[in-house]
């Protein structure tokens, strides 16, 4: 498993992806722990080239993803949200090439709502409400299909295999 992502070739490690990990419980961790999980895994997902990582692609079982996108200004946007629940989805859906950091060489065009509004909690454990649109959007459904035990392809009917390439286009789209 590079970098300590789960794959899902590996059987284990596809049972463990393929079950709903529990809430995040703030009691149980001090603030510089949770400060240093979120680090962690934004460096992860950076080492893999990644756009997001739940928790539980690294062997964690609580609800939380991390992510990671282009902002309008050129540079980029980041997020850790704890236990997400999308509370809106528009009834406009996309039609949007995906890949997954849990599943290599391996990508599907994936139909999802085109805005979503998602509640959860920051690093704090203060309620947050995050509206998103386009890319974000997309990103962070694929997460919290996570933390559902659900993988991108159980979600399409057109996968296709590609042999590693140059970085670049779909590596940038890895969550
Ligand atoms: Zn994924």
């Amino acid at each position: 498993m590079a970098h300590g992502i789960l794959l899902i070739e590996n059987k284990n490690e596809n049972l463990f992806l393929r079950k709903r990990p529990a809430d995040f419980d703030f009691k149980k961790w001090r603030k510089g722990d949770i400060t240093a999980l979120i680090l962690k895994m934004r460096r992860i997902m950076h080492a893999a080239n990644g756009v997001g990582l739940s928790a539980n692609q690294i062997g964690l079982d609580f609800r939380m993803f991390v992510a990671e996108v282009p902002d309008s200004q050129g540079g980029t946007k980041f997020y850790a949200v704890f236990n997400p629940k999308i509370e809106k989805a528009s009834d406009n859906k996309i039609s949007f090439e995906e890949g997954c950091l849990s599943i290599p060489e391996t990508w599907g065009e994936v139909d999802r709502p085109e805005k979503i509004v998602v509640s959860g909690f920051d690093k704090n454990g203060k309620p947050v409400k995050i509206k998103t649109w386009g890319f974000l959007a997309r990103v962070f459904q694929h997460e919290i299909d996570h933390l559902d035990g659900k993988l991108f392809i159980d979600r399409t009917k057109k996968i296709y295999k590609v042999e590693p390439q140059p970085k670049k286009q779909s590596q940038q789209k890895k969550s």
